[in-house]
């Protein structure tokens, strides 16, 4: 593939000097090759987006509001196709890489919603003080920087994309190295709607891009997705500018089991919280805290459910789990298992990777595992779930918010009054109560501590790409 990178409206060849391999995970198998984009191509994106500004600004709220339409319509017209790509360079599962294509298509559908609405959000602002009248007008932040990874690569993208475009901003997108084939369809699309030259732009590369775009001194406000080390480095160029982030790191979540749960059920939300996606998501419920009159009938089924799990090629067999998406996340999973063996942790089942090609590993649960453990305390990105025991309601949120990151917690239990209670006392961005997972549009998306600065979705989405001026008139 050589016309990889849409610039100011044009496919064009990639000038950088990495070469991009592209994999097909459940065969650990390259399929596809591109030429990264150059620190001058990077440029030449942000001067296209700036260019595009103007106009952008001031095209209708209900003309934003059709473009976003036809991306979500579009999406769905190219479903199939789609969903199969998902499943061959992320090694989804056929049912989560739908789940992923209704999510970018829920997305855009959305914020063209709130496009529309945007007029009506401009307001006279009541003044205590009399002579005076003042008013509000919400402003696209300007050119934005879009830094996105690989295990949600339609969805993280749609989150910034659609609230970027339905404020008013002008775009620099920079996909996954390890799945930057997806992401192409939003320049076919935007190409197809006939947005305007500059308003959407796509470049592709490794770290040196990724780099070369977050220190840009053309941009307004950069938007990441990523690990933590990175999102540093990420939020150094930016302070360096001055200007605003919006970081969406890691997670070490955890999902609490009181004992008053029915144990089937609980084992569900427990193994999609961790096997989902091969447990590549920044949401995984790593961490289980099960109450003591509970844990002896739980830990073993849940064992029997993590084994019997069909794992194995989306594309060519049923499965549950697909293989982990690239060849580093799978070393960096084994030398967990490495490290589990050398901590002596107690494996009840997995704990290796499977024999046999392809980047699989074997869904895993230790047990009874130390607090000062690497595996209790660090993100490990793949099926691997750690578990202790607690007593008491108090010592389970204690537990859950001894962590450096705070995305975000599952509770489990039959005595609502108190799953809310835990819910109120656990230091992250988002709770599920006796429910697994389930993202919805409307609500926000976000961590506390290190698990990032700021939201997404719903309306604090969009507000992450508005500033607010006021407008004071003196009367006399
Ligand atoms: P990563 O940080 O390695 O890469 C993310 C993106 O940053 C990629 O596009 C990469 O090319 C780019 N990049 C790499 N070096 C860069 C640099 N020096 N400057 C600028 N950009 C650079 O992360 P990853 O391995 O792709 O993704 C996994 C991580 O993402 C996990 O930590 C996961 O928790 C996190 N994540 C968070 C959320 C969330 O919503 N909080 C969602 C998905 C993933």
């Amino acid at each position: 593939m050589t016309t990889s990178h849409y610039i100011a409206g044009r496919w064009v060849e990639g000038q950088g000097s990495d070469c991009i391999s592209v994999s097909e995970p459940a065969l650990g198998l390259p399929f596809a090759e591109l030429m990264a984009a150059s620190v001058a191509q990077v440029d030449q994106a942000v001067a296209a987006a700036r260019d595009a500004l103007p106009a952008w600004k001031k095209v209708s709220a209900s003309t934003r509001a059709a473009f976003l339409r036809g991306f979500a319509e579009q999406l769905g017209q190219r479903r199939e196709e789609l969903i199969t790509l998902q499943m061959r360079n992320n090694g989804k599962p056929r049912h989560e890489a739908e789940i992923d294509l209704d999510d970018a298509v829920a997305t855009f559908a959305y914020y063209a919603e709130l496009a529309e609405q945007l007029p009506s959000k401009n307001r006279d602002v009541p003044l205590a003080a009399a002579g005076f009248t003042a008013r509000t007008r919400l402003e696209p932040v300007g050119v934005v920087g879009l830094i996105v990874p690989w295990n949600f690569p339609l969805v993280t993208s749609a989150w910034k994309l659609a609230p970027a475009l339905a404020a008013g901003c002008t775009v620099v997108l920079k996909p996954s190295e390890v799945t930057p084939l997806i992401e192409q369809t939003y320049g076919q699309i935007a190409d197809a709607l006939g947005l305007p030259a500059g308003v959407l732009n796509i470049v592709n590369g490794k770290a040196e891009t990724g780099a070369a775009l977050s220190s840009h001194s053309g941009l307004d406000k950069l938007s990441f997705t990523g690990s933590n080390n990175v999102g540093s480095q990420v939020m150094r160029s930016a302070s360096a500018q001055c200007r605003p982030v919006t970081l969406e790191l890691g997670g070490k979540s955890a999902i609490v089991v009181f004992d008053d749960c029915d144990p089937d059920q609980a084992v569900e939300w427990i193994v999609a919280g961790i096997t989902w996606n091969a447990g590549q998501m920044c949401s995984a419920t790593s961490r289980l805290l099960v109450q003591d009159g509970i844990a002896d009938v739980l830990l073993p089924r849940l064992q029997a459910a993590l084994q019997k799990l069909r794992v194995g090629n989306p594309l060519t067999e049923e499965v549950d789990m697909g293989p982990l998406t690239s060849q580093a996340q799978w070393l960096k999973v084994a030398s967990y298992f490495a490290t589990a063996r050398e901590e002596g942790l107690h494996c009840l089942t997995g704990g290796q990777a499977l024999d046999r090609e392809g980047w699989f590993v074997s869904p895993t649960l230790y047990a009874d595992v130390p607090k000062d453990s690497r595996l209790w305390t660090e993100e490990i990105f793949g099926p691997v779930l750690c578990a202790r025991r607690f007593a008491t309601e108090e010592q389970a949120i204690a537990e859950a918010n001894d962590s450096r990151f705070g995305l975000v917690a599952t509770v489990c239990s039959g005595d609502l009054e108190r799953a809310e209670r835990v819910a109120d006392a656990l230091e992250v961005g988002h709770v599920w109560i006796n429910s697994v997972q389930a993202v919805f549009v409307e609500t926000s998306w976000g961590g506390t501590k290190g698990s990032g600065i700021g939201r997404e979705l719903g309306p604090w989405g969009l507000s992450a790409y508005q500033s607010v001026k006021h407008v004071t008139r003196c009367l006399g």
